[in-house]
């Protein structure tokens, strides 16, 4: 039931509250242990500030967040600090979080001094443990990040998540700034590290194609709620929900052979100040009726741990099935 609304003021000299941006709007889920979410939207859903919401980067408005049974969502600065360490978050852009002035070993090892984890020499061993971990050298550890290709810095990004043995990464489109052909040997990396030390992921993108192989199961998110939730099969297999039958249409198909009826999406985003009434996808959904501008619809279960919020999604026509082969 997460709630984040930010004030937003006009005026230079006596700054007025003239409204609201409804960031996030009543969003639920839960991810297991070892388990990879991803959380999908197009730019200004609330999937970022969903993000940080998890890790109580900042404080939700209302709702609520429990890390291992425990409610962070009211926790004193000195608790949280404790659970910190169990919580990390990776980047978009990993230059911009990667400090220009402190070598990759201090980069490393600042997270285990901040938690008082280890002396500095089992930090010193540590750091060049974790630079194999993400396939870097151990020479790397004397060279600052601007010394790094986009690629190799995510790496530096991941290690220094893993620094302090974290449960839960939150991933907040970490692949989004990279190349295509760096992207599939990131995802792969995070793949490979969340077997081995069995790591949940929340992971935020912003089009179905890059969380096609890395998640177990998707949440799809628009203008600050939940539209649908599912297992990931399911999800690209039976699109119930009129967006994420539009998002999936936009993913090239690997088999040409294969004629896509693209379901377009109509017009933008609506602005998250002012988010229509009912349906908030009603201006761009084009199986909209009446009902869809007064009526909001909940998130219902439509079997199988499928939930999906739209009026009447046992009636829309069938869309073209997505393949979940190819591609990443
Ligand atoms: Fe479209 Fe109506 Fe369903 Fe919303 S409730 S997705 S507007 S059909
Ligand atoms: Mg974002």
């Amino acid at each position: 039931g997460l709630v984040k609304h930010f004030p937003v003021s006009r005026g230079l000299i006596r700054r007025k509250v003239i409204g609201m941006v409804r960031a996030v709007e009543g969003v639920s889920f839960e991810i297991a242990r070892g388990e990879t979410l991803a959380l999908v939207g197009e730019s200004g859903c609330g999937k970022s500030t969903t993000g940080r919401l998890v890790l109580r980067l900042m404080d939700p408005t209302a709702g609520s967040v429990r890390f291992k049974g425990e409610e962070i969502a009211t926790l004193d600065k000195n608790a949280l600090r404790r659970l910190r360490r169990h919580m990390q978050i990776i980047f978009q852009d990993p230059y911009a979080s990667l400090n220009p002035r402190m070598t990759v070993g201090e980069i490393l090892a600042e997270p285990m001094a901040v938690h008082d984890l280890h002396t500095e020499a089992e930090r010193a061993t540590r750091v060049r443990e974790l630079l194999d971990v993400v396939g870097l050298l151990p020479e790397h550890a004397r060279r600052y990040p601007h010394q790094f290709s986009g690629g190799q810095r995510q790496r530096i990004g991941i290690a220094r998540a893993l620094a302090v043995n974290p449960d839960l990464i939150v991933c907040d489109e970490p692949v989004s700034a990279l190349d295509v052909s760096i992207q599939a040997q990131i995802v792969n990396l995070l793949q490979n590290l969340q077997q081995r030390f069995g790591l949940s992921y929340l992971f935020i993108a912003h089009d179905l194609a890059v969380v096609k192989h890395i998640s177990d199961r998707v949440a799809v998110m628009y203008l600050g709620q939940l539209v649908e939730i599912a297992g990931k099969r399911d999800l690209y297999d039976r699109p119930l929900h009129p967006y994420t039958q539009a998002l999936l249409s936009a993913i090239p198909r690997p088999d040409p052979s294969v004629r896509k009826e693209r379901v377009l999406l109509a017009g933008d985003v609506p602005s998250p100040f002012a988010p229509p009434p009912g349906c908030r996808f009603h201006t761009r959904c084009i199986h909209a009726q009446p009902r869809c501008r007064q009526e909001q619809p909940e998130l219902r279960d439509a079997g199988n741990g499928h939930r999906v919020a739209c009026h009447f999604y046992e009636t829309l026509p069938k869309p073209p099935a997505a393949s979940t082969e190819g591609s990443l």
